[in-house]
């Protein structure tokens, strides 16, 4: 499965080079901001919903490879979806790096790439940093996420 690999890593270095919807919102519906002590990773998500579905999304921060290339792929993942889609999608990558997943999950696509950070712990919370940061902007929290 090299192949396999190097492909999810290059996606990762793609994603990190160039972080896709890497902007703040004018006026969004819901917003988050995250920050993972661990490793220095802050972000601040911003969601547009229209029709019940999320029409745009902006993420801005600062961090390492592995957070922004997972908020990147993120914002690629969620646009288009709906608010209950966003939560099945939520826990399926949480799962997914955490390994208590049950079998039949959504189809998580691009996101596979992330799979690997489950061997790296300590690096596990700079994926999901961006995950629950989108979900407390879809939960309407309003305190500051940590991953701690
Ligand atoms: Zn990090």
């Amino acid at each position: 499965m090299a192949d396999l690999r190097e492909l999810y890593q290059q996606v990762i270095l793609d994603h990190n080079r160039r972080p896709r919807n890497f902007r703040a919102l004018d006026r969004p519906d819901h917003q988050a901001e995250g920050h993972n002590p661990l490793c220095g990773d802050r972000i601040s998500l911003g969601l547009r919903i229209v029709d019940g579905v999320v029409a745009e999304i902006g993420i801005q921060g600062a961090g390492c490879a592995i957070s922004t290339a997972s908020g990147s792929l993120l914002t690629e993942a969620v646009l288009g979806k709906s608010l209950l889609e966003v939560q099945a999608l939520i826990a399926a990558f949480r799962a997914m790096l955490t390994g208590a997943g049950p079998p039949d999950q959504p189809d998580l696509g691009k996101l596979l790439a992330l799979q690997g950070v489950r061997d790296y712990p300590v690096r596990v919370k700079c994926a999901t940093l961006a995950w629950h940061t989108l979900a407390a902007a879809v939960g309407g929290s309003r305190e500051p996420v940590t991953t701690e």
